[in-house]
């Protein structure tokens, strides 16, 4: 009989047999077979790992022996807090200390950065090193096209996003180049021999200076987990091995997780095909699917099909809609939770009309009692939230933007931080590069010289104190140099140097900015951010890998007791759930998006998307469709309004599972655009754009 609290009892059998598997005797032995729990959405898949991980803890096992790896540090957070209160019914004031020894949580990121680092000396890497968000990634892969003339406007070589993005797919799927470009960028296939070429020197530009990119945290991690020397070393480290979303893990992932763990024992999987949603970062739910079968003997599988989280009608909806993809391997879940509000569909003329309606429909639900937090706004990219920012802005309603345009993408919030990157790590060029072009005076090539002569010597610090001023820089030079020197001697410390930074960086601010007074805000935010980490090194990491979330309000993230509505991405709010969900532009064009080559393969993921979204609703889920919007691509006419259709994944034949309606109410003009209430056989419009698709 193992040790257990009432928590076991809350579980269903299946839940119950994947918390309690490899649990013997009130022991949590370090090496139980693989499991793999796979299963739909909401049935309680995220809490049935918590429950282990809890349970596991609870009968012995050791906290910091424990890998926990989440698809966000916000779900890590949220796991070891879930953790903390279910061991707490057994261990009872004790459990806190136990779960604070949780350390392992985080993302793959994350926890590759922090494993890195620890064994930076063994594989020749200079733990210094910085990390390169997106964008500082294709700025050196644009450094480098430039370096190697492969960038000239009349060649037409792919931009240095398709570059970066090709390179980043080539590593994330271990799929060789020629391969990646036949299938995913054929219009690229012409500049095979360049692009390796180029990525050869984007590489060796990375080494030089001391950066890792996103990829390279995985790449590195998995190399060295497969070196032998290091190996064993490394999956000893972890008795247990527990990941969540599976679905969205990548190869490298996969080749991770076999590296630490190569006959599965101790590993822990969950997850759910039909919300494979990130094949676009060469995710693949072949992971899932072949899980099993790599060790011998198999894993054990646990399915689980009762769903905790939707109302009968939402779920039947959502189950309608996966239904018809043409692959899956879970099942249709069930649920108790009866309810007679079947999920609506609600036309309106366009994202003007459709920002009033979310609005006006979510303060009603405040009035009767629904607090802003139980209700999200849920679309496909992040630009679609433009109208109903603005409308929330107007109506006074906070409201927290996740996986949107982060404060951190802000030129001075860059800028603050590509000085402390380059204290960090002088050798990062990007950083560099940045820094200097502030200075009234010094040009692009008098920038290149200097980081040249750093790059050259052993300390390059040295050299660039001993650099002469650039001729026109003047005093301005001396000033970023001095900074520079003292910050790297440590005065005046951590954080402290974060408001030096900000000093010397204020004079170009007023110079270049005409709200330098806000932008200045921003700063002295980030210094209050910054006071929550304990090293300049730890605050680098953690907020390039997963920068705080944008806010409506001026003032910075709102406090936890604060009531604010949530907008998100659908990809962000994976694993999520509210009372009350809005999803904007259910429409052709927006899901599936129009923005994809429109490969069955495209068209099934959005189709998930659309399940993801729709199973993030408990009581209330509204799918709102604008007659017309606002399209990026440039249609024909010139005008980037055009009109729109229902989205094809709910065809006419389950419009049954829905409420439908228009609003307003009574339309002041009726709208021109294909009526979606009309119950359409053939839908002619859908056609004629699918000719040119
Ligand atoms: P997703 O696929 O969206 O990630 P999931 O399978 O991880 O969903 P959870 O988020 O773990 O599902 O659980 C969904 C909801 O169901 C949560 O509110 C959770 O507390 C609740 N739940 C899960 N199991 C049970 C149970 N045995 N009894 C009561 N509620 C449960
Ligand atoms: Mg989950």
């Amino acid at each position: 009989m193992s040790i257990s609290g009432g928590y076991l009892d809350k579980l269903n059998p299946q839940q119950r047999r994947a918390v309690e598997h490899g649990v013997n005797d009130g022991r949590a032995p370090p090496s139980p077979r693989p499991l793999l729990v796979i299963a739909g959405a909401g049935s309680g898949k995220t809490n049935t790992l918590a429950h282990r991980v809890a349970h596991l803890i609870v009968n012995g096992a050791d906290p910091r022996r424990i890998l926990l790896l989440t698809f966000s540090r916000r779900a890590a957070a949220e796991m070891a807090r879930r953790v903390e209160r279910i061991a707490s019914q057994v261990l009872g004031q004790s459990a806190g200390v136990m779960t604070d020894a949780l350390t392992w949580a985080g993302t793959f990121h994350g926890i590759g950065a922090r494993l890195l680092r620890d064994y930076a000396p063994e594989i020749g890497l200079d733990p210094a090193f910085t990390i390169h968000d997106r964008e500082d990634s294709a700025d050196l892969m644009n450094l480098v096209r430039h370096e190697r003339g492969f960038s000239s406007t009349e060649s037409r070589f792919p931009a240095k996003g398709t570059c970066l993005a090709i390179y980043s797919r080539c590593v994330n799927a271990e799929t060789a180049l020629e391969e990646v470009l036949r299938a995913s960028y054929p219009w690229c296939a012409g500049w095979t021999t360049e692009l390796r070429q180029l990525f050869a020197s984007y590489v060796e530009a990375k080494q030089r200076q001391n950066v890792l990119d996103y990829d390279d945290l995985l790449l590195y991690w998995s190399q060295m987990a497969a070196e032998p020397s290091i190996a064993a070393e490394l999956g000893g480290r972890f008795d247990h091995v527990l990941v969540d979303e599976y679905q969205d893990t990548n190869r490298l992932q996969s080749s991770i997780l076999l590296a630490l763990k190569p006959d599965g024992q101790g590993l822990t999987v969950v997850g759910d095909d039909a919300q494979s949603i990130y094949s676009f970062r060469a995710a693949t739910v072949r992971n899932i699917l072949d899980f099993p079968a790599q060790f011998s003997p198999p894993a054990e599988i646990v399915t689980l099909d009762r769903n905790y989280r939707s109302s009968q009608p939402i779920l039947a909806a959502a189950n309608a809609v996966i239904e018809l993809a043409s692959e899956r391997f879970t099942k249709n879940l069930w649920t108790d939770r009866t309810s007679a509000e079947r999920p609506q569909l609600v036309a309106v003329r366009d994202e003007g009309d459709q920002a009033r309606y979310v609005v006006e429909q979510v303060l009603a639900n405040r009035e009767n009692g629904m607090s802003l937090k139980q209700q999200a706004v849920l679309f496909r990219t992040s630009h679609h939230s433009g109208p109903l920012e603005v409308e929330l802005t107007r109506r006074n309603v906070p409201f927290v933007k996740f996986g949107g345009l982060k404060f951190l993408d802000a030129a001075h919030v860059k800028d603050v931080l590509a000085m402390l990157r380059f204290v960090q790590n002088p050798r990062d060029r990007v950083a560099g590069f940045r820094l200097m072009q502030l200075l009234p005076g010094v040009g692009p090539t008098s920038a290149q010289r200097v980081l040249d002569r750093m790059h050259d010597a052993a300390d390059p610090i040295g050299a660039l104190l001993e650099v002469p001023s650039p001729p026109r820089a003047g005093d301005e030079w001396h000033r970023f140099v001095d900074t520079i020197a003292q910050l790297r001697a440590g005065t005046p410390g951590w954080p402290a140097e974060l408001e030096q930074a900000r000093t010397w960086y204020e004079p170009h601010l007023e110079r270049m900015h005409d709200d330098a007074a806000t932008r200045k805000a921003d700063l002295i935010q980030l210094e209050q951010i910054a006071g929550g980490y304990t090293s300049r090194e730890r605050f680098l990491t953690e907020l390039t890998l997963d920068p705080p979330d944008a806010t409506s309000d001026q003032a910075g993230v709102p406090l936890r007791d604060e009531d604010y509505l949530i907008l998100s991405t659908i990809h962000s709010a994976k694993g999520q759930e509210w009372k009350s969900v809005f999803v904007l532009n259910v429409v052709d064009g927006c899901i599936p998006s129009d923005l994809g080559t429109g490969t069955t393969a495209e068209i099934e993921e959005e189709r998930r998307v659309l399940y993801v979204a729709m199973t993030r609703a408990k009581d209330s889920l509204h799918l709102v469709v604008p007659q017309r919007f606002f399209t990026h691509q440039q249609p024909a006419t010139g005008d980037r309004h055009v009109y729109a259709a229902r989205t094809r994944f709910i065809p006419s034949a389950l419009l049954k599972q829905f409420e439908k309606r228009s609003w307003p109410l009574v339309a002041p003009e009726q709208p021109t655009g294909p009526s979606f209430t009309r119950d359409v056989r053939i839908d002619i419009g859908a056609k004629m754009r699918g000719m040119w698709r």
